[in-house]
């Protein structure tokens, strides 16, 4: 050891010191203590091996404190301002208060999850979700997992265990990377029989795929990107018809999957669930944390046959879903009932349907405290913007809304500028997300409703 080393201070002389107490209150005297001495250790090391003068107490317990934090995960909430709605990195849909008061209830206590208070025994998880789906869509029967990837492979699995699932080559989709219709319905153990071309499909195509192999007719809702010009599919009714000529069961996998018809708010069309069960569909699949605006789950409804083999199959037990996302789930699916003031209590709608002059009132009153907020370094106005709803719904059109674009001042660097204020605004206590485009940072104001967290946000890190 060089000489220097000895005169570094001992665990216990830290953990007294004034920031040393800190720490503990914040982190528990254990791991700080433990911290502390890999600090010190590691600072012997150098000291041995390198010129490094010895470090001051303040450096050491500045080391230990950024181990400490470094080492303290949490989900934080963010501000998104991003444009995307439903951002399948920022958890999609933000759960209506009714939710979040249902979760709160459920997980805290016991609950009558599986349990009949009628008969004293054991009942069925799924029954008050499938009444409310049976009334909302006008199915005859529905169950839920855990995600709709999950719906779809517990459906296939379920149908065409080592059979042929013929599917048209314009509806091998994969969303958002990770599901892939053509790696899903392999890992559901089925054959994919790929039909038609990539832009047009007939009925006929399906027709001649049809062998004894054939377990099932599936589309698939292509609601990530569409196929203009010279295109042709097959309606969801002639494909049931065709389906249910040869004695097979249909299923279409609506991915987004609306409960209310999007155009009385203003919204491009989405096929609703009810427009799928009314077409013969046997099976429906679709989202909770899409368009339907509840917790990540898998919803899956259709006749009562279907539905009880699905329910059968043991992957059902591996893809079920816990007490919490059901609370949440039926508290959401209840708002639905009463459609007229859907709008007003479930979050996800309401910024879908949020006015494009609303948005701009809005900006228009906050932009001078904004600009106020930014100093010297940085301008902002008030522009024009596109939203997008996410996560695969309705991605062509573009909900036309308004941002607050900030641009740099005075440097002959604006790109790096911005770049670095973005940065800024993610390392803050609740972060603050936009989109870059060119040297400007774009906030997009539908989404944003606590303006101030936005303004404290700037203000940290005009202060920093
Ligand atoms: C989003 C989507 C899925 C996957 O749903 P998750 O709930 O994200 O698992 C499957 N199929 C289609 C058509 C989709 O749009």
């Amino acid at each position: 050891m060089s000489q220097s080393a000895k005169h570094l201070p001992g665990v216990d002389q830290l953990l007294r010191s004034a920031a040393g107490r800190i720490l503990i209150d914040e982190f528990g005297r254990t791991r700080v203590a433990r911290v502390i001495a890999e600090t010190l250790s590691r600072a012997r090391r150098d000291i041995a091996t390198t010129d490094l003068e010895l470090p001051s107490d303040d450096t050491l317990l500045a080391n230990t404190r950024s181990v400490l934090s470094a080492a303290n995960p949490t989900l934080k909430t963010v501000l998104n301002l991003t444009g995307t709605i439903l951002h399948t990195n920022l958890g999609r849909a933000s759960l209506p208060q009714v939710a979040l008061d249902a979760v709160q209830r459920v997980a805290g206590s016991p609950s009558n999850l599986e349990f009949d208070l009628e008969t004293g025994k054991r009942g069925d998880r799924d029954q008050p979700l499938e009444h409310l789906l049976k009334e909302i869509t006008g199915a005859e029967a529905a169950t839920v997992v855990n995600n709709n990837a999950a719906a779809v492979m517990l459906v296939l699995n379920t149908f065409a265990l080592g059979q042929d699932v013929p599917v048209s080559r314009g509806e091998l989709v994969e969303i958002g990377g990770s599901f892939r219709v053509p790696e899903i319905m392999m890992r559901s153990g089925c054959r994919l029989v790929e039909v038609g071309a990539t832009n047009r499909t007939r009925r006929s195509d399906f027709k001649a795929a049809i062998t004894d192999q054939t377990a099932m007719l599936m589309k698939v809702h292509t609601s990530n990107y569409q196929i203009q010009g010279f295109t042709e599919s097959v309606a969801e009714k002639d494909l049931a018809a065709l389906a249910h000529e040869f004695g097979l069961p249909f299923m279409t996998d609506l991915g987004s999957g609306t409960l209310v018809n999007l155009s009385q708010y203003g919204l491009p069309p989405e096929p609703t669930v009810q427009e799928a069960v009314e077409s013969g569909a046997d099976i429906v699949t679709f989202s909770g944390d899409k368009l339907l605006g509840g917790p990540q789950a898998g919803l899956i409804v259709g006749t009562a046959k279907a539905i009880a083999l699905i329910k059968q199959n043991p992957m059902k037990r591996a893809l079920r879903v816990d007490k919490m996302t059901l609370a949440a789930l039926i508290a959401v699916l209840k708002l639905y009932l009463t459609p007229e003031t859907l709008v007003a209590h479930l979050p996800t709608l309401r910024d879908l349907a949020r006015s494009e002059a609303e948005i701009k009132q809005f900006g228009d009153a906050l932009l001078p405290a904004v600009t106020a907020q930014l100093g010297h370094d940085f301008d902002a106005a008030l522009v024009n913007a596109k939203s997008q709803i996410g996560s695969g719904a309705l991605p062509i059109d573009l909900l036309p809304s308004w941002a607050i674009a900030i641009s740099a001042r005075g440097t002959p660097h604006p790109n790096e500028a911005i770049m670095s204020l973005a940065t800024r605004l993610r390392q803050i206590d609740t972060p603050i997300l936009g989109r870059i485009t060119g040297s400007r940072l774009l906030l997009d104001l539908r989404t944003l409703y606590q303006p101030e967290l936005l303004l404290a946000g700037l203000k940290t890190v005009n202060a920093g």
